[in-house]
């Protein structure tokens, strides 16, 4: 088994010799083989230099990826999962608020068995109204969305079995959804708690409007878990209804003309059942071509509907 610890970089010049002591004293330790990628996400403090003599001096060891620009926290994410060699990855945040001494944690538990180990910082060190707050209400609107009840998504210190994550791509600021994702395909999920420490150097790269950019992917994922594979019933579903609804009230309309002798064009209710009517025949088309834009998904790629725990006997 291999370890392969995951670091995106940006503007973290300070810290990263203390880090990588740290890792190397954290991972020398363990049973397993390991290394550790940085990727470099178009620094300009020199990060990269440092990061280029850190390789030099442990080519057994340390990879080093640059980006040819700032990409983001979750490109640099992925770049390093789709170069990582080993079994098991390893995420962290490369300012050392995240504490490499909690690796071991982390690894014991997927050794029993979990595929996702989300780290969970207990006593978080950052600001309490533009980060604590915001991401306590995050952590508990997307549990609520998703399903999966983690206290922590927003902390980049988890573990991961690699086989779970072949078949993702990742968008945007979506690395924190990985758990998520992973739970969609049947993954066994379990929570540490990790230590946190204050920024000391540097800064850090985010401000409120972060939050506002996970409830946005939020409604990605929700609907990519939920409806990726059927998005007629969402779409369709809605439809039925307003298309339901709205000759529901152009019949009452008829009826009062019948009994009434009321006259249905003098009611601002016939344009407005009119234009539901038409929202819920959009709305089904829409959904029809959502159907056919994931059949071209899954084909193109040959994404597979389903995901394979493990094979018994498969070369029988
Ligand atoms: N990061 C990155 N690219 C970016 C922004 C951030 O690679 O565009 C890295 C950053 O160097 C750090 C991690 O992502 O290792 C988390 O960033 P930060 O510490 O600023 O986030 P916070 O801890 O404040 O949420
Ligand atoms: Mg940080």
């Amino acid at each position: 088994m291999k370890v392969s610890v995951i670091i995106p970089v940006y503007n973290e010049r300070e810290t990263l010799s203390e880090l990588v002591k740290t890792l190397f004293n954290t991972l020398r330790d363990q049973p397993y083989s390991w290394e550790i990628l940085f990727i470099d996400d178009g620094s300009s403090d020199g990060s990269f230099q440092q990061l280029k003599s850190i390789a030099e001096e442990n080519p057994e060891h340390i990879i080093v990826i640059a980006l040819r620009r700032n990409f983001g926290q979750t490109a640099a994410i992925a770049a390093g999962i789709d170069y990582a060699a080993g079994d098991i990855l390893v995420l962290m945040d490369a300012d050392m608020q995240n504490d490499p001494t909690d690796i071991p944690l982390l690894l014991k538990k997927i050794d029993e068995g979990y595929d996702v180990v989300s780290g969970w910082r207990v006593n978080r060190k950052d600001k309490i109204f533009t980060r604590i707050i915001p991401s306590k209400i995050a952590n508990k609107l997307i549990s609520w969305v998703t399903g999966v009840h983690l206290h922590d998504y927003g902390c980049s210190l988890k573990a991961y079995r690699k086989d779970i994550l072949t078949g993702f791509r990742l968008y945007g600021e979506m690395h924190r959804f990985i758990p998520a994702y992973a739970a969609h395909v049947g993954a066994r999920i379990t929570e540490v708690e990790v230590k946190h420490h204050p920024r000391r150097s540097g800064k850090t790269k985010y401000g409120l409007e972060r939050t506002l950019k996970v409830v946005l992917d939020l409604f990605t994922v929700k609907f990519l878990i939920s409806y990726s594979q059927n998005p007629l019933y969402l779409f369709g579903g809605l439809g039925l209804f307003l298309l339901l609804g709205g000759m529901g009230i152009l019949f009452f309309l008829l009826i009062r003309r019948v009994g009434l002798g009321i006259s249905p064009f003098s009611s601002p209710l016939f344009p407005a059942s009119i234009m539901i009517v038409l929202m819920g025949f959009q709305s089904i088309l829409m959904g029809l071509i959502a159907e056919l834009l994931v059949r071209t998904y899954h084909e193109a790629q040959d994404k597979p509907t389903y995901a394979i725990r493990k094979i018994i006997n498969e070369d029988n």
